[in-house]
């Protein structure tokens, strides 16, 4: 890390998670918020907050075997009864298709229209700049949405109507993500978010999802040590003074 680089960290004061209200999660898929952050979100629903999932994609390439349409409705079940054991009640759907053709702009332009309407003070999504990450959906879920994050209040990038009121955003705070520098405390939440990602019988066979709890857990203790809990869930946060043209990002 460069040297004068945690002066800058100290100066800037990135917000907690837990400390903001109200929360928009995007995600390529139903169930990359669970997987990833549950636990957090979770958290962040038994405080009050509220936590509204967008899907870019209804995951309807997700399941071999089944038409398009039939593993759409299979998946959004899941992933309904997924968002109910973690508390989240506002779920909206792009319904792009899942690893299929679609802009970048046209859907940063959807989620400004998200934004707008939902008035986030924090956004989560996934780290498009997470090495080796090749699906598609991922790399453009978080383009997408990073953008939209820097242009919610351009009337110029994507028309404003009459009676919108601007807000501020906070911050986002990148999940799936190999640079994290916020953790989330979750050991009341861990549970629960097994149970969450247990509803996504679809994706995650028996054997997968031991798997999967053995991976979480040793991940999970390692971030929790940093913050002295048992388990934490770690993001990559930025401000909106990062969102371009700040070169420390990679270091903060
Ligand atoms: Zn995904």
């Amino acid at each position: 890390m460069e040297s004068y680089v945690n002066e800058i960290k100290r100066m800037l004061q990135l917000p907690k998670i837990e400390d903001c209200d109200n929360i928009l999660c995007v995600q390529p898929h139903p169930d990359d918020g669970d997987i990833s952050s549950g636990a957090t979100v979770a958290k962040l629903t038994s405080l009050g907050k509220k936590v509204t999932y967008l899907f870019v994609t209804d995951g309807d390439a997700g399941i071999n075997g089944k038409s398009r349409s039939e593993t759409a409705k299979i998946r959004k079940e899941e992933e309904v009864r997924a968002a109910k054991i973690l508390g989240v009640k506002d779920l909206i759907w792009l319904d792009h298709p899942d690893a299929g053709e679609y802009s970048v702009s046209d859907l940063r332009n959807e989620i400004i229209d998200v934004i707008r309407r939902i008035k986030p003070d924090l956004i989560m999504t996934v780290d498009p700049f997470l090495p080796y990450e090749f699906h598609p959906d991922h790399i453009a879920t978080g383009t997408a949405t990073a953008q939209a994050a820097l242009f919610y209040n351009n009337p110029t990038v994507k028309e404003i109507g009459k009676n919108y009121v601007p807000h501020a955003l906070k911050a986002m705070a990148f999940f799936f993500t190999a640079s994290p520098n916020q953790f989330v405390c979750v050991d009341d939440q861990w549970e629960i978010k097994f149970q969450a990602i247990f509803e996504h019988k679809s994706q995650i066979n028996p054997e997968t999802f031991k798997l999967y709890r053995k991976y979480f857990d040793i991940k999970g203790k390692f971030y929790g040590e940093k913050i002295g809990c048992k388990y934490a869930e770690g993001f990559k946060v930025l401000i909106p003074e990062m969102f371009h043209a700040f070169a420390e990002n990679l270091w903060i």
